[in-house]
């Protein structure tokens, strides 16, 4: 039976890296998006070229109606769901607490943490469903922030990435005897449009020298680790998490 993955925020960077290579190792890949259709319909295309099934699905994650009428469309297109990624996230420019608004931390909080747990929530009730207690897995996307605070630059990002290596510990064991397995992947810096729309244009490359590896890491090098935690051959692994950091 083909397995089926959501993977949110897809239409690029990390999140792109990543549904093209589950379809690779056989799963049929739902591609969210919040509006970019064209490049979520292109990763479609590039999955179908390759013989793999994909669906794009538009949906603002921290929106619940929209995540809900996401998931019946990916039952309906797809599948029961056996792989959840949450990866869409967003970073806004770097800024000290005085100059951080209400509507700002929300915004951020809404997006980073309420939509991890609403596609937490409906990938539970169906992977809890599967035939034989087959369960599923989940690989949320945190951040090294998460336990490094990012003081001065995004602290309201990195407030919201240990919320979700918090939620990542607590359901891991919540679901763990229904045979679901939830993780979490912690990148560095990594190569994507990320910094250029939301933190510091060409942040990567100012920071690399300071890093341990001497470099920036490609979303490929972080898709490798979320697939790795999604697969059988992770089968013990629960409530922990990948450090794809380059040593940071
Ligand atoms: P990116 O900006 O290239 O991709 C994020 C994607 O999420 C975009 O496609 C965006 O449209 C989507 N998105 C944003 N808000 C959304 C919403 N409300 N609903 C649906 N989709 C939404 O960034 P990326 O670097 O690929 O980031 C992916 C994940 O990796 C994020 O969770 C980010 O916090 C995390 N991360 C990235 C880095 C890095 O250096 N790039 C480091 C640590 C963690």
């Amino acid at each position: 039976m083909t397995k089926v993955a959501l993977v949110t925020g897809a239409s690029r960077g990390i999140g792109r890296a990543t549904a093209l290579l589950l379809a690779r190792q056989g799963y049929a890949v739902g591609v969210n998006y919040l509006r970019d259709e064209s490049a979520a319909r292109q990763v479609v295309t590039e999955i179908e070229a390759q013989g793999g099934k994909a669906l794009a699905l538009q949906a603002d994650v921290a929106d619940e109606a929209q995540v809900m009428a996401m998931f019946g469309a990916l039952d309906a297109g797809l599948g029961t769901l056996s792989a959840l990624v949450n990866n869409a996230g967003i970073l806004f420019q770097q800024a000290n607490i005085e100059q951080l608004t209400a509507e700002r931390i929300n915004q951020v909080l809404s997006t980073n943490v309420t939509g991890y747990f609403l596609c937490c929530r409906e990938a539970v009730k169906r992977m809890a469903l599967r035939h034989g207690g087959q369960g599923g897995a989940i690989v949320n996307v945190s951040s090294a922030a998460s336990r490094l605070g990012a003081a001065g630059e995004y602290v309201d990002y990195a407030a919201s990435k240990g919320a979700v290596d918090t939620l990542t510990i607590g359901l891991s064991r919540e679901v763990a005897a229904q045979g679901i397995r939830v993780n979490g992947v912690r990148p560095g810096f990594i190569y994507t449009e990320m910094h250029a729309s939301g933190g510091e244009p060409g942040r990567v490359d100012r920071v690399k020298d300071s890093l341990p590896m001497q470099r920036g890491g490609h979303p490929q090098e972080v898709a490798e680790a979320i697939a790795w935690l999604l697969s059988d051959a992770a089968s013990y692994v629960t409530g922990t998490f990948i450090e794809a950091a380059g040593g940071r």
